[in-house]
């Protein structure tokens, strides 16, 4: 089993077919990218790269992204894809942990030199088209056969607490996560087009395997991100778009259409489906998006260690409006998708009875291998194939799993077990709020107190009292922030997810607090 085979499919069965573009230009058909990939695949085994070892991509959305993907694996070597937005010194840390070999960077991301790499090649440059010369014949270059069990894909966690960790993500998790695609998101056709506006280094990226699989085309934006106007343009100019945009992408592009008028018909001209997931949905959030841009979402719940595969709310089940728990399922992540089982255990990995909240384990064939160099730890997260995912949640009697919050991000008040989330969404229903975070505070007498970080939209005439009138007309009395602080934007890092570390380490700074006091109710 070799993802590259994917490639050579394509490549056969409609070679001159368009596979990939840059905006809205051509970049390659689906047999220019397999000679393009078939060159440079020889010229690392050449170059005396051998099965097995690391190749690192530290580089921004560009089409080559996917030629030397495929090119890596038809040469049997394992890509490590590093978010373009990490320091130098950091991928540097990876190139080091990954023991990679080479890098493939733009100019942008790594301008000097990296420690510790063999060869470190500009996509941009004359050497990296040489590299990527087709050599005659791509079908007469070897494919290093692979095993399903053999990793074609390191992904370093995003490492909000301490270093990140090396997934170790094998060709069979990827082959999984690619099929269920079609059977849990979204069927795809051969005149589909997937836009990579999130980074490729993450789950976006991985989408690529799906739309392969089914011969549809690959849109790089030329910006290289997001930019709401831009891929609505894209999507009008070269059809329907799928893609995967984390919470706060979804945002900017309702906000997007909202602001200038676009109507759902148009929208659904731009967009076939948006796919969310990675971080947390309010149901505000998303009714307010299926309102403005029309049924084109579908969420789905995973981590890099079972990458994109977890559970998946279904376009159907989000239109379902007339279910009797259609809001609690707006607010839940969905069912398992189909080759997972999904349980909710407690510490010691017993299942807990339907309703009561544990942590949640996830078992099937796109569970990673383990963490790379790292037994400890991989012990610790695969216990008889389950993973613990450190995710805390519950199950309803249908299946559907809601997520409370991570574990470390529990708030635990006077003895009673506060979800940061529960608070969050009910502040995100207060007029005038944008975004929300809540984060515990330790305290003297509650052990812990409730802070909301508030970003309020732009002309807001909410104050804390708004607010905390709000909350008390809906939440338990307990539940309610102590204190509310309202701030410009929330810190995120690279993939959107906000870091509340960083908001909890805000709180401990003695000049922080000192103000937070005064704001303070
Ligand atoms: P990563 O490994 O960086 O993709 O992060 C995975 C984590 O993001 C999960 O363990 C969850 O905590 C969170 N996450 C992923 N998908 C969702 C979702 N649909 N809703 C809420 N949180 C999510």
């Amino acid at each position: 089993m070799n993802l590259v085979h994917l490639l050579l499919r394509q490549a056969r069965q409609c070679p001159d077919r368009l596979a990939i573009l840059y905006g809205t230009e051509p970049w390659a058909t689906h047999a220019q990218w397999a000679q393009r990939s078939a060159g440079l695949a020889q010229r690392m085994r050449a170059a005396g790269l051998v099965p097995g070892d690391r190749v690192m991509l530290f580089m921004r959305n560009q089409p080559r992204y996917l030629e030397i993907l495929w090119a890596a694996w038809w040469a049997g070597l394992v890509v490590v894809p590093v978010n373009a937005k990490l320091h130098p010194r950091e991928a540097e840390w990876i190139v080091a942990n990954a023991g990679a070999r080479w890098a493939f960077v733009t100019h942008d991301v790594a301008s000097e030199p990296l420690a510790g790499l063999q060869q470190q090649i500009d996509v941009e440059s004359d050497a990296c088209d040489d590299l990527l010369t087709p050599v005659g014949d791509a079908w007469a270059v070897p494919v290093v056969e692979r095993e399903a069990q053999d990793l074609a894909w390191l992904f370093y966690t995003s490492g909000t607490t301490g270093r990140p960790k090396g997934v170790m993500l094998t060709h069979r998790n990827l082959m999984t996560m690619g099929l269920t695609y079609f059977i849990d998101v979204d069927p795809v056709s051969s005149e589909d087009a997937i836009v990579y506006a999130a980074p490729m280094s993450h789950g976006a990226g991985l989408y690529a395997i799906p739309h392969l699989m089914a011969g549809a085309r690959h849109v790089v934006p030329a910006s290289g991100g997001v930019e709401p106007a831009e891929l609505f343009a894209l999507g009008e100019a070269i059809g329907p778009l799928s893609t995967f945009a984390a919470p706060t992408i979804v945002k900017r592009l309702v906000d997007h259409a909202e602001q200038h008028g676009i109507q759902a018909e148009a929208s659904a001209r731009a967009f076939k489906t948006i796919v969310y997931g990675g971080a947390p949905m309010y149901a505000a959030d998303i009714a307010r998006a299926l309102r403005v841009m029309g049924p084109r979402f579908v969420q789905i719940y995973g981590q890099g260690e079972t990458p994109m595969v977890g559970t998946a709310l279904s376009r159907r089940q989000l239109a379902d409006t007339a279910h009797p728990r259609h809001t609690e399922r707006m607010a839940s992540v969905g069912v398992a998708q189909t080759p997972v089982q999904v349980r909710v255990a407690d510490a010691d990995g017993r299942s807990l009875p339907t309703g009561a909240v544990g942590e949640v384990l996830i078992k099937g064939d796109s569970v990673m291998a383990g963490y790379w160099n790292n037994p400890e730890a991989s012990s610790a997260a695969v216990r008889d194939g389950w993973l613990f995912t450190g995710d805390v949640g519950c199950l309803d009697a249908d299946g559907f799993l809601t997520l409370k919050d991570r574990s470390k991000d529990l708030i635990i008040s006077g003895g009673s077990n506060i979800y940061p989330r529960e608070v969050e969404e009910v502040l995100l229903t207060a007029p005038g709020v944008a975004e929300v975070a809540v984060v515990g505070l330790p305290d003297a007498e509650w052990g812990e107190a409730v802070v909301a970080f508030v970003v309020l939209q732009p002309g807001s005439t909410a104050t804390r009292d708004t607010l905390d009138r709000h909350c008390l007309a809906s939440m338990a009395r307990f539940k309610r922030p102590k204190r509310y602080e309202i701030v410009t934007e929330l810190p995120k890092n690279n993939y959107g997810k906000v870091l509340k570390t960083e908001l909890r380490q805000r709180l401990a700074d003695p000049a922080h607090a000192a103000s937070g006091q005064r704001s303070a109710m």
